[in-house]
């Protein structure tokens, strides 16, 4: 097996630009990564084998002319299912979209492009982004590399697992309650959620228009931000995109200072329910976070008690209007059209048979929160209680510069536990989602292992919005603090596959 595939994007962006690794070699080396393991992982539905390659001969053409290129130029690259991609397949995890092909490219995938980055491939995900376990994918689970019997988080598991099983080292995922970054905590790896507006949504498929927000996956904390500074920015196809400078995320990951700093910690995210290991990994992730010169706070936001109750009303509604389109007349599958059926007939069998359990019975609960009668007393009152999560934020970073919780209630944990059992399912993103309804930015970072289970742990890193550079800040210095810790990068105890 190639060495390369065990570097760090920023050690093969260096490799590259000294000239020692050529692009093609190093796409190589991923793909025959992906050929060897990925019948294990099932991290990918799409290989683009071919594509690759011809990026990466691309990249290493332009190279030797002399070209100016991005660090990342050349460096490969698992994109997530739920991004349009010209001339290449775009499921969303969903029978609705399979064998579609977008005719454009979403935002962050030209970004990606006129940077250089090699796409691998499409990741596996829940079915239209609904879920933290990747086990409500229409094409089968993606398995965890800690353990192949375990989750890899969800929704983007596939973005996260093929970090974690080395198939690639940078990884593009979206997060509309936590599918970044519970995956990330569940599978060793970093993710953020950047500031919602901070990335464009154009060619993004829509799950909840007002809390989806694209960001970037690698295995270290510079490497996310050099992503991070890839596909952020202002896109005028985006209504919500934010027309102000990116932060300054690289400049913040390579500085790691935090001397000074005062870190709130959430009383309400990390009590009761919570696995005892997380709570002892966290604890002591606070204690270095001290010896670094920060000032530890405990900090209350009683609305977060509601975060959950809120997102379960305002998702649902959202995605049961932003799903209307699927109905086998514009896009994707198209079911019973056999010359005897009426329009109606189609589209009800068709979206009878595209949809999965997951995504009908979250169209049925936010068709309810919005019919007459019920609109006020549901979608309405949980917009009421987004408003005063957005106040304990702003309560809270009036004292604190940045806020931490665990990322996920608990380590990975068996696939098929709680697929019958959905409120269990969505209390994996109790700590997650009060970032997304306050439009927030958020990582999560390892931070060792749980005693019990040997299984990854990670924390959360909350800032206020445009703020993004504290979490690279912030989770630099942590990384840092732990590494000279532990003595080598957490992957490298994973018996791996
Ligand atoms: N797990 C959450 C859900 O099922 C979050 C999903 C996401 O962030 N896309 O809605």
């Amino acid at each position: 097996m190639s060495e390369l595939i065990r570097k760090d994007a920023s050690e093969l962006s260096a490799l590259l630009q000294a000239g020692d690794i050529s692009s093609v070699e190093l796409t190589q080396a991923h793909l025959d990564r992906i050929d060897a393991v990925d019948g294990k992982v099932h991290a990918f539905l799409h290989v683009d084998h071919q594509g690759a390659i011809a990026s990466a001969r691309a990249v290493d053409e332009r190279r030797s002319n002399g070209d100016a290129l991005g660090p990342l130029a050349g460096v490969p690259l698992a994109l997530k299912d739920i991004l349009a991609t010209k001339g290449l397949p775009t499921t969303v995890g969903s029978r609705m979209l399979e064998g579609w092909i977008p005719p454009y490219d979403a935002t962050v995938v030209t970004k990606l492009r006129e940077a250089g980055i090699v796409i691998l491939g499409k990741t596996n995900m829940d079915e239209f982004a609904m879920g933290s376990s990747t086990e409500h994918s229409a094409y089968g689970p993606t398995h965890n590399p800690w353990d192949l019997e375990r989750i890899p988080g969800g929704s983007g598991g596939g973005s996260s697992a093929s970090l974690a099983a080395f198939e690639a080292p940078l990884a593009i995922g979206t997060d509309t309650g936590g599918s970044i970054r519970q995956p990330a905590a569940v599978t060793g790896t970093v993710g953020v959620k950047p500031t919602y507006g901070g990335v464009s949504r154009y060619g993004v498929v829509a799950l909840a228009s007002s809390l989806d927000q694209v960001g970037p996956c690698g295995r270290t904390v510079l490497d996310t931000a050099l992503l991070h500074s890839v596909i952020a920015g202002h896109d005028p196809m985006d209504q919500t995109s934010i027309n102000s400078p990116v932060p300054a995320v690289v400049e913040a990951a390579k500085r790691g200072d935090i001397a000074g700093m005062r870190i709130g910690v959430v009383k309400e995210l990390g009590g009761d329910g919570y696995q005892s290991g997380v709570r002892q990994r966290f604890d002591e992730a606070v204690v270095v976070l001290q010896s670094l010169g920060a000032q530890i706070v405990e900090v209350s936001c009683p609305s977060f008690d509601f975060a959950l109750a809120a997102y379960y009303l305002i998702l649902p509604s959202e995605c049961s209007s932003n799903l209307a389109k699927f109905d086998g007349i514009r896009f994707g599958l198209r079911a019973g059209d056999d010359g005897t059926r009426s329009v109606e007939q189609v589209m009800s069998q068709t979206r009878a048979a595209g949809f999965g359990d997951e995504v009908i019975r979250r169209i049925i609960l936010g068709t309810y929160a919005l019919s007459a009668g019920y609109y006020d007393a549901y979608y309405g009152q949980a917009q009421k209680v987004r408003a005063l999560i957005a106040q304990d934020f702003a309560k809270a970073f009036a004292q604190v510069d940045v806020l931490i919780s665990p990322t996920a209630p608990t380590t990975a944990f068996k696939i098929g536990e709680k697929l019958d059992d959905p409120l269990a399912m969505y209390l994996n993103d109790i700590a997650t989602i009060p970032v997304n309804l306050a439009g927030i930015p958020g990582m999560s970072l390892p931070i060792g292992l749980a005693p019990e289970d040997n299984l990854p742990v990670g924390i959360q890193i909350m800032a206020p919005a445009m703020a993004d550079d504290r979490l690279y800040n912030v989770g630099a210095a942590l990384e840092r603090a732990l590494l000279a810790q532990w003595g080598a990068p957490i992957l490298s105890s994973m018996a791996g596959v």
